[in-house]
């Protein structure tokens, strides 16, 4: 049986991050300008995850899901999954990503 913990390679996509950073507002605060946030893996060893599971937050957002003071650790993990969820209805919405077959 195939170790589920050990990683493959991630998703890697970078017209899908482009969709990503195409949403200009904010999916968590709707703050203008955006950038598209991973959500970390294995901290320390830069290991992020797939380019499918990222997020259009603003620098604020980013920086308080990644090292925010005020949230626990599994609060910031919650915010990225949200922000992560928000982001594919947003793209899909777009129209940007869709079923294949
Ligand atoms: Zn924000």
């Amino acid at each position: 049986m195939r170790d589920l913990l050990q990683r493959q390679t991630p998703y890697r996509n970078p017209k899908w991050l482009a969709a990503v950073r195409s949403i200009e507002c904010c999916v968590l605060c709707g703050a203008y300008g955006t950038e598209a946030a991973h959500r970390d893996e294995g901290k320390g060893m830069g290991q992020k995850t797939a380019d499918c599971a990222s997020a259009a937050i603003c620098s604020t957002c980013h920086h308080e899901a990644g090292n925010g003071k005020n949230l626990s650790r599994e609060e910031r993990r919650a915010m990225m999954d949200k922000a992560i969820v928000l982001t594919l209805i947003e793209l899909v919405n777009l129209g940007k990503v869709g079923v294949l077959k």
